[in-house]
C-alpha cells in the first residue's frame, strides 16, 4: 500500500515557479538544465518535477506529487530502495551530494537509466524540501535503448557483476550477481557490498576496493571461500571530471577451471615422467646390451685361456678371477635390464652362505656402528637364485634392520637346512621340501602387532616422508614368492626384529661347486653357422666353437646369415644366433633361416631374459637360449642339448 500525505501538508512548489530574485534564477536554471529534476522531501516524497521531466517521463507532477518513493510509479523497485537508503542516510545526519544511477519508468512502461546527482538541502522532514535530484541521460550519449541492452547484456553473462559507489553501497547488480547473493534487487541495492559477503571475504575485498580508490588502478585479484576459486577483478569508474565515481567489481566462479588446469599440469606431468623413465629405459637398456656383449667376449677369451691351462698354473687362479668379476659385471647388467623392465632372471644353483657373506660385508662398511655377526651352517645345498635379485631381498632386509637401530646395535645372520614340517609359519601352507633358511635378527626397536601385519603391504612404511618408500619389503616378498620361498617375521616392541626368508634347497644334480671346473668335451663334430654383429662376440664365440670341435661360419649379419644358410645348408647342423641385431634381427633372421629349411636348427644367443622378445622368437621353433655372457662348459652343456642326435 503506498502511504500518501494527505495533499494539504504538501506545498504548491513547481519548476518554474514565476518568482523574483535568486529564487526565480534558480527556478530558471534548474528548467533549462538538460536533465530530470525532482525535489524530494525527507521521506522521498515528490515535492516538484521539472517540465523536462514531465515531457520525458509521460508524468504530470501532479500525478507523483506526494507519492513515497515505494509507491512512486516512475521509480523501478530498485531505483525506490536506493533513493529510500539515501534518504534514510540523510535523515541520519548524513549530508552532503551522492551519485550513481537511477532506473525509471516511463508512464507508457519503458524504463530508462539515468545518472542521479542528489543534493541534500537539509536534513528532511517529511512535506520539506530535502534533496534536489537531477537525472541526466546516461554519459557518452546513450540512449535509454542503448542501456536497456547494455543491461540485457549484463544480465545475460554467468559472471557476478557489480557497481558500487565510493563507500562500497551497491548501485547496480547484475542478474547473476543477485542469484549468487540469493537476495532480490532491492534487497541489494543502497547496502553495502560486503554485508552480503562471508567477513573474512569481505574485509578482504573492501581493502582492494581501497586500494583500487586510492591508485586509480583496476586491480584483478583470485581469492577463495569454502573450497570455491574467485577471480575478482575492480575497475574505477571516472565521472566526467575524471573522478572515481564509482568502482566495477567483476567477480567469476572459477573453481572448474582451476580443477581442470590443475589435472592437466597433473597429467602432463605425468606424462613427462612417463616418457622420462621410457628413455632411460631405453637408454639403460641399450647400455646394458652392449655391456653384456663386452662381458661375453670377454668371459669368452677367460675360458679359452682357462682350456689350456691346468689348474695349477699360477695364471688359473687370476683367470678365475676375471670370470668371477665378469660374473659381477653380469649381475649388474641384470639389474640395469631389471630397471629397463627387461629383466634378465637368471636362476642358477646358487651358494646362499656367499651370498649373505658377500652382502653382509658391503653393509657393514656403510653402517659401521652396527655389528655384524655371521653364523652360517656349512656344507648347505645351494638354492635356484637369481643373484641380482636375492641380493637386493638381502639388502632390504639389512637397511631397514640398520634404520631400526640408529644407535648401533648387532645384525645376527645364521642360515640353516630345514625341512618343510619343521617351517613354525601357520600362514602358509608350505610345499613339502627341503629349504634353506636365511635369519635376519636385529636389535633394533621392534615392531608392535598392528605395524608387523602390514610390513609387506606395498607402499606401508612407518617412516617419514622421503625416507622410506614402503615398498622394500613388499618386493622382498614378490622375489621371494618367485623364487618358490617363504618370507616371516617375529617381532616385538623393544625387542627387535627377525625376519625368516626360507628358500627351496636345489636339487643335488643342480649343484655348483663353483672351485671346481670341469673341463668342456672337445669332440664336437660338424658346421655351426655362428650369427653375431658384435665382431668381438662373434670372434671368440667362434673360437670357443672351435675349441669344442666344431667348424665355425661365421656371419656379421643377419642377411649374411640368411646367405651363407641358402649355400651350406645341407653341411649346417646348428645356427648359434644373436637376437639383437641392426636391420635384420634374430626373429627376422629364424624366420627366414625356417623358409629355407623347416627343419633348421637354431640355439638363441641373448643378454636378455626369457621374458618378451627372447620367449616370442624362441617360440617360433628355436631349439634353445643361451643367455650371454657364457662360458665353453655352458655352451658345450647347450651345444649338447641342440644338435640333432645323429
Ligand atoms: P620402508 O623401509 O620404505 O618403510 P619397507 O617395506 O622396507 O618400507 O618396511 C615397511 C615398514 O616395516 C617400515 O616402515 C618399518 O615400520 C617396518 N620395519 C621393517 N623392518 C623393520 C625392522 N627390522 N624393525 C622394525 N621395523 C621394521
Amino acid at each position: 500500500m503506498q502511504e500518501r500525505c494527505p495533499p494539504s501538508s504538501i506545498p504548491e512548489l513547481a519548476f518554474p515557479k514565476p518568482a523574483c530574485g535568486q529564487a526565480d534564477f534558480f527556478s530558471r536554471l534548474v528548467c533549462a538544465l538538460p536533465a530530470i529534476a525532482w525535489l524530494l522531501d525527507g521521506e522521498g516524497r515528490l515535492l516538484a518535477m521539472n517540465p523536462l521531466g514531465e515531457a520525458e517521463l509521460g508524468y504530470r507532477a501532479a500525478d507523483l506529487r506526494g507519492i513515497e518513493p515505494a509507491g512512486n510509479p516512475a521509480l523501478t523497485a530498485g531505483a525506490a530502495a536506493r533513493l529510500a537508503a539515501e534518504l534514510s542516510r540523510i535523515r541520519g545526519g548524513g549530508g552532503g551530494q551522492f551519485e550513481g544511477t537511477l532506473r525509471l519508468r516511463r508512464a507508457d512502461g519503458r524504463e530508462t537509466e539515468r545518472r542521479m546527482t542528489g543534493f541534500a538541502l537539509d536534513a528532511g522532514q517529511a512535506g520539506h524540501p530535502a534533496v534536489l535530484l537531477l537525472l541526466p541521460p546516461l554519459a557518452g550519449g546513450e540512449t535509454a535503448g542503448e542501456a536497456a541492452a547494455a543491461r540485457a547484456l549484463l544480465d545475460a553473462i554467468e559472471t557476478a557483476a557489480f557497481l558500487i559507489d565510493r563507500r562500497g553501497l551497491v548501485v547496480e547488480a547484475n542478474r547473476h550477481a543477485l542469484s549468487c547473493l540469493g537476495r532480490t534487487r532491492p534487497e541489494v541495492l543502497g547496502k553495502p557490498l560486503i554485508s552480503f559477503l562471508p567477513p573474512e571475504l569481505g574485509a578482504a575485498r573492501r581493502e582492494k576496493g581501497l586500494e583500487v580508490l586510492a591508485r586509480g588502478e583496476p586491480l584483478r585479484f583470485e581469492d577463495s571461500w569454502e573450497g570455491r576459486t574467485f577471480l575478482t577483478s575492480i575497475q574505477p569508474v571516472r565521472d566526467a571530471a575524471g573522478e572515481i565515481a564509482q568502482l566495477a567489481v567483476i567477480s567469476r566462479d572459477v573453481t572448474e577451471e582451476r580443477q581442470a588446469e590443475a589435472e592437466r599440469r597433473r597429467l602432463s606431468l605425468q606424462l613427462q615422467q612417463a616418457q622420462k623413465m621410457e628413455a632411460i629405459g631405453t637408454l639403460a637398456g641399450g647400455i646394458a646390451h652392449d655391456f653384456n656383449n663386452l662381458l661375453m667376449a670377454i668371459q669368452g677369451n677367460v675360458s679359452l685361456a682357462l682350456f689350456d691351462l691346468d689348474p695349477s698354473h699360477p695364471q688359473h687362479a687370476l683367470l678365475t678371477h676375471i670370470e668371477r668379476l665378469v660374473q659381477s659385471g653380469a649381475d649388474l647388467t641384470s639389474k640395469i635390464l631389471g630397471y629397463a623392465r627387461k629383466g634378465r632372471y637368471q636362476v642358477r644353483p646358487l651358494p646362499l652362505n656367499e651370498l649373505v657373506q658377500e652382502t653382509a660385508a658391503a653393509f657393514g662398511r656403510m653402517r659401521k656402528e652396527i655389528q655384524v655377526v655371521c653364523e652360517l651352517a656349512s656344507g648347505l645345498p645351494p638354492v635356484n637364485a637369481d643373484r641380482a635379485q636375492l641380493q637386493q631381498v638381502l639388502l632390504n632386509l639389512f637397511v631397514n634392520a640398520g634404520d631400526a637401530m640408529a644407535g648401533g646395535g648387532t645384525l645376527t645372520l645364521r642360515t640353516a637346512l630345514v625341512e618343510a614340517e619343521e617351517i613354525p609359519f601357520q600362514g602358509y601352507a608350505i610345499r613339502p621340501g627341503t629349504y634353506v633358511v636365511l635369519s635376519v635378527a636385529d636389535t633394533g626397536t621392534g615392531m608392535t602387532p598392528e605395524v608387523r601385519k602390514r610390513i609387506f603391504e606395498p607402499f606401508f612404511t612407518t617412516k617419514k616422508m622421503g625416507r622410506g618408500t614402503g615398498l622394500g619389503l613388499a618386493s622382498a616378498y614378490g622375489i621371494v614368492k618367485s623364487h618358490g620361498g617363504y618370507i616371516d617375521v617375529v617381532s616385538a616392541p623393544g625387542r627387535g626384529a627377525t625376519f625368516y626368508v626360507y628358500l627351496p634347497a636345489a636339487a643335488a644334480a643342480q649343484a655348483v661347486e663353483p672351485e671346481r671346473r670341469k673341463r668342456p668335451p672337445a669332440g664336437g663334430r660338424g658346421t655351426i653357422l655362428l650369427v653375431d654383429d658384435e665382431p668381438e662376440v662373434l670372434e671368440v664365440t667362434a673360437c670357443m666353437l672351435e675349441r669344442l670341435g666344431y667348424e665355425v661360419l661365421r656371419a656379421g649379419s643377419g642377411r649374411e646369415a640368411v646367405a651363407i644358410f641358402r649355400e651350406r645348408r645341407a653341411d649346417i647342423r646348428l645356427v648359434v644366433l644373436d637376437m639383437i641385431m641392426p636391420e635384420m634381427g634374430g626373429g627376422e633372421v629364424c624366420d627366414a633361416l625356417k623358409r629355407i629349411d623347416p627343419e633348421a636348427r637354431v640355439l638363441l644367443a641373448t643378454g636378455y631374459s626369457l621374458q618378451g622378445q627372447a620367449r616370442e622368437i624362441l617360440d617360433r621353433g628355436c631349439v634353445g637360449f643361451i643367455q650371454k655372457p657364457f662360458d665353453l662348459e655352458e655352451l658345450a652343456r647347450k651345444l649338447e642339448v641342440a644338435l640333432p642326435r645323429c
